[in-house]
């Protein structure tokens, strides 16, 4: 049987944190969905199209790792796929509670999936992506966070906003 898991997130821009996570679950299970989430109650930089472009091209060197947008709730897209586990990543402390009552949410939810959470390698345990947005917006170094093509992503897409003469840095909190 083959066992998938799926890794929801909305990777608004994908990280070396998303990144490490995603390839040490491939190493846990058959295949990894990195399911980029449509629609989250935050304010994003990126479209999900090019959320998700981006996902796709930091995974594109492994075979096991597919990448799908979706809009509906979590667990149905697990359901929808025939997923049986849901993967997310922990760095500090305080990430546990929120994790904590999504799982048992998504339990309550849909018994039959399972949460599954990795600890974030030492090196990312400060990197998410608002950090990475943040940064950028101020013309702050993140190569050492992202991959280059989200650099550049980042570079061009804060370089429109601000011809169009929108203040980058306070559109772009959560
Ligand atoms: P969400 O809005 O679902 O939290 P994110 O794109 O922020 O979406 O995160 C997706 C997943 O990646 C979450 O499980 C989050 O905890 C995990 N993650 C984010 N940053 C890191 C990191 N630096 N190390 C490990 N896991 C991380």
């Amino acid at each position: 049987m083959t066992l998938r898991a799926v890794f929801p997130g909305t990777f608004d821009p994908i990280h070396y944190g998303h990144i490490d996570i995603a390839r040490r679950g491939c190493a846990l299970f058959d295949e990894m969905v990195v399911a980029v989430y449509d629609r989250p109650l935050k304010s994003l930089l990126f479209s999900p199209e090019e959320r998700i472009e981006l996902v796709c091209t930091a995974f594109e060197d492994e075979a096991r790792i597919s990448v799908q947008g979706y809009r509906n709730l979590t667990v149905d897209f697990c359901e929808s796929i025939g997923a049986k586990v849901l993967l997310r990543g922990l760095r500090v402390f305080s990430d546990f509670e929120h994790e904590f009552r999504m799982a048992l949410a998504n339990r309550r939810l849909a018994p039959g999936i399972d949460t599954v959470s990795l600890i974030t390698s030492e090196e990312h345990t400060f990197l998410n992506s608002t950090t990475v947005r943040e940064i950028a917006s101020l013309g702050g170094d993140v190569s050492s966070m992202v991959p280059e093509f989200v650099r550049e992503a980042l570079g061009e897409k804060l370089s429109v906003a601000r011809a169009a003469g929108k203040d980058v840095y306070n559109s772009l909190r959560d």
